[in-house]
């Protein structure tokens, strides 16, 4: 059964005279595990539909059916870390655990140190657990998108929206989070979508590319791409 099921979902912004049509009926299923990166040139409505996914946004008409689970549990990053700058790396990275129910009724029973466990193992699988007691501000771009994944998977979710979470890093930095992710997601297997400029790391980290065109936006293409693929 899919995760989530887009029945002719319209999206139109604004109303009257100001009315855009920002997204025509679109029809997309999310089977779990897939890997979708969405590319396409800007205004295409990439983000509309990952707003649509984390239902942030309601449709303007069709409907979303999320399939499956009882709740779907969504982890989020964009192109800016916005790691708190008062908070330690680990406690960045612990805070969907503390505001994201189920987690806000348990976490008062539940000991801080098996928090810590949990973060710590994801700190380590990116490389960063030498810089949990670090401040934001000492880390490299890099590095501060690492603890961003981190902080978008700590929870377990189901579905982790990605957009452009590497959009303002160099060449060289960016693919190496490519494989950071794709280590991520093949010990997790969360639902991702990803919303990317690069086709070079849509064609290297998902299972399925969806591009899009604007004016209205909608999906033109929907392909499976194979995998794993080398790395190189
Ligand atoms: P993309 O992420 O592909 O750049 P968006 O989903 O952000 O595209 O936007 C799709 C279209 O909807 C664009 O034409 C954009 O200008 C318009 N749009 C997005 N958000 C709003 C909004 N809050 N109000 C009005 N128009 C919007
Ligand atoms: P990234 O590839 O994650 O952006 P950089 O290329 O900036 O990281 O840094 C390469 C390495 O240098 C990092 O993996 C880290 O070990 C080290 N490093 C970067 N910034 C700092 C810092 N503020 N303090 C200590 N070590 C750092």
């Amino acid at each position: 059964k899919p995760l989530i099921q887009f029945r002719d979902v319209s999206v139109t912004y604004g109303d009257g005279a100001d009315a855009t049509l920002a997204l025509s009926p679109t029809n997309l299923s999310i089977e779990q595990g897939d890997f979708i990166a969405l590319v396409g040139p800007s205004g295409c409505g990439k983000s509309t539909l990952l707003k649509l996914a984390s239902e942030l946004l309601a449709p303007s008409s069709g409907a979303l059916e999320f399939c499956g689970v009882e709740s779907v549990r969504v982890g989020m990053a964009f192109q800016s870390a916005n790691l708190l700058p008062w908070l330690s790396i680990r406690k960045n990275v612990m805070m969907p655990l503390k505001i994201v129910p189920p987690y806000k009724a348990e976490y008062r029973k539940k000991r801080y140190n098996e928090y810590k466990d949990r973060v710590d193992q994801l700190l380590d699988q990116v490389g960063l657990l030498s810089f949990a007691e670090k401040q934001p501000w000492q880390l490299s771009g890099g590095m501060m998108q690492r603890a961003n994944l981190c902080r978008a998977l700590v929870h377990e979710p189901d579905l982790l929206l990605l957009d452009e979470p590497f959009g303002a890093l160099d060449q060289f930095t960016r693919e190496e989070l490519w494989g950071t992710l794709q280590d991520l997601w093949l010990s997790k297997k969360p639902t991702v979508m990803l919303v990317t400029h690069d086709l070079r790391e849509a064609a290297y980290l998902a299972t399925r590319i969806c591009v899009m065109s604007p004016r209205p936006g909608r999906i033109l293409e929907d392909r499976s791409v194979s995998f794993p693929r080398p790395r190189s």
